[in-house]
């Protein structure tokens, strides 16, 4: 396998491997360098293992993997801050199209099953050119915190 530059795969290598659900500690962590919007309800946080450039997550703040279990308004919430999310990334890094979505359970590839999550993949023309979406080498054109940094002033624009 190639080895490719990937400063991401560094803070992986560091990072402590516990149990800790990591949607539940970063809204713990007030400070989270890549929490993007934070409300009652839901929030928007960065992937750190981005399948493409602006890969963002869209979570219940409450610990629940169950979407049965999530109620009229935390539905609402999350759907608010998907189509939020559409728009700064549009706005910011103006991708062609999007992925969307969710995986339910291991087996459909979930990496952390005991908490929903909505990911957002921004995609380009040609991406899968020279960028396979689900690979653990390929190429992010910005790193995480230049990445951060443009998408938190598009949602401070942004108007609820
Ligand atoms: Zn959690």
């Amino acid at each position: 396998m190639k080895r490719l530059w990937a400063p991401w795969r560094m803070d992986y290598i560091l990072a402590p491997h516990d149990d800790e659900c990591i949607f539940c500690e970063a809204l713990k962590n007030e400070g989270n360098r890549y929490t993007l919007v934070r409300e009652e309800l839901a929030f928007v946080i960065m992937n750190t293992f981005p399948y493409n450039n602006g890969h963002i997550m869209v979570a219940p703040t409450r610990h629940t993997g169950d979407v049965a279990d999530l109620s009229d308004e935390e539905m609402l919430s999350l759907s608010r801050l998907v189509k939020k999310s559409l728009k700064v990334l549009q706005d910011t890094l103006k991708p062609d199209a999007f992925n969307i979505g969710m995986n339910l359970g291991r087996v459909a590839g979930a990496g952390i099953e005991d908490h929903l999550h909505i990911h957002i993949v921004p995609r380009w023309n040609g991406d899968t050119n020279f960028m396979p979406v689900i690979s653990d080498t390929k190429i992010v054109s910005q790193s995480l915190d230049e990445t951060y940094r443009v998408l938190k002033e598009g949602f401070d624009k942004v108007k609820s």
